[in-house]
């Protein structure tokens, strides 16, 4: 039973859905990506054929280089290791939709995830298994014994918070270190630009899976006053595409959410040390499309066989914290 408040403005409805697998200024690997990054892929095509529907898409991105400082960089990577960075051999090719004085290389495998049309259309299945309940969840209505738990009219022998942001507030779970992080996204109307890859410089420009229709972003903000779209952000962002894009353009929406992000860049996975029926799936920052399967799988695997969860992620390693 999946109990949901539908919030539209949730992390997993404002992302682009990248599975991007270097990240920062020195293209390193992204944590555990060869690993997640094709468990991730069979996931959601299993989930495409369970529902008939076209979810990820295989989009190289083009990295456009801000400085040749980041030239060097990415050339100095890819002579140490090229299994996910490549040199992009026509270096005028995007000429014609974009600014780059640096020139560009390319970051493949990588995908989009149309994580909007994936959660809309798995709710509508639960629906139809009446296993899903739209409502806010209160801790205060949740009873927890020794064998099971029960909530409402609802009993189990287990409950899972997925929570994202909202998991700072979790009784059980509340002395994680979280550090929410909030990003903002434009949606534009582009009509000649191609949709074959992600682009990037500075912000990343992802085609959505409608016709001529893109997401625009975004930022990193560890301090926030709320979780709206910002003025900021817009000037920054339009200034941004002003510069870099040669084609027209029109903004359709703004958009912004909180991401679960965790001081140490790990999720946490797993029960509770005390209470063992009280389950955690979080902590998924700034990766959750390429980590979410993975983890939710390890979670299923170690609750039904008892198989162990990846150290780092498991919630375990805060066993003292979560006891005091
Ligand atoms: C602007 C932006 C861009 C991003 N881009 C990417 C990207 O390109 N690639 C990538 O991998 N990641 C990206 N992310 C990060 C990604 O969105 C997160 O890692 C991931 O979506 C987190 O998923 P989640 O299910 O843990 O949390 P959420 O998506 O926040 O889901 C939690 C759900 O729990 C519900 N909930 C919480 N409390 C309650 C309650 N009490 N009762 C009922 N329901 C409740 C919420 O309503 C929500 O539906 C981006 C994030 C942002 C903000």
């Amino acid at each position: 039973m999946v109990i949901d408040d539908n919030n539209e403005d949730s992390s997993s409805k404002i992302a682009a859905g990248i599975i991007n697998p270097v990240t920062g200024r020195r293209y390193a690997y992204t944590w555990m990506i060869d690993d997640v990054m094709p468990f991730a892929i069979q996931c959601y095509e299993e989930i495409e054929s369970e529902l008939g529907i076209k979810l990820a898409y295989s989009k190289s991105i083009i990295d456009f280089f801000p400085s040749p400082q980041m030239l060097n960089a990415f050339a100095d990577r890819l002579m140490e290791n090229d299994t996910y960075l490549h040199s992009y051999p026509d270096q005028n090719h995007f000429n014609q939709y974009f600014n780059y004085d640096f020139g560009c290389g390319e970051i493949k495998p990588a995908y989009t995830v149309h994580l909007q049309l994936l959660l809309s259309s798995w709710k509508k299945k639960l629906n139809e298994l009446h296993s899903v309940s739209e409502q806010k969840f209160n801790v205060n209505e949740l009873k927890i014994d020794k064998d099971f738990i029960s909530y409402q009219n609802i009993a189990a022998q287990k409950i899972i918070f997925c929570e994202g942001t909202d998991g700072v507030n979790n009784p059980w779970f509340q002395p994680l270190p979280y550090a929410p992080n909030k990003g903002e996204a434009l949606i534009i109307e582009c009509n000649e630009l191609t949709s074959e890859h992600v682009f990037k410089k500075g912000l990343m420009l992802a085609p959505l899976p409608d016709e001529n229709i893109y997401w625009v972003g975004s930022n990193y903000q560890w301090e926030f006053e709320n979780d709206q779209p910002s003025q900021q952000f817009y000037q920054h962002a339009t200034s941004v595409l002003n510069g870099w894009l040669k084609k027209p353009y029109k903004v359709l929406a703004h958009k912004a959410a909180v991401r679960p992000a965790t001081l140490e860049r790990r999720p946490f996975v797993g029960f509770h040390p005390q209470f063992q029926n009280v389950g955690i799936l979080n902590g998924m920052g700034t990766k959750g499309t390429s980590l979410a399967p993975f983890f939710a799988h390890q979670l299923v695997q170690h609750l039904v066989y008892s198989f162990p969860i990846v150290p780092q992620a498991d919630v375990h390693r805060f066993t003292r914290i979560l006891s005091r």
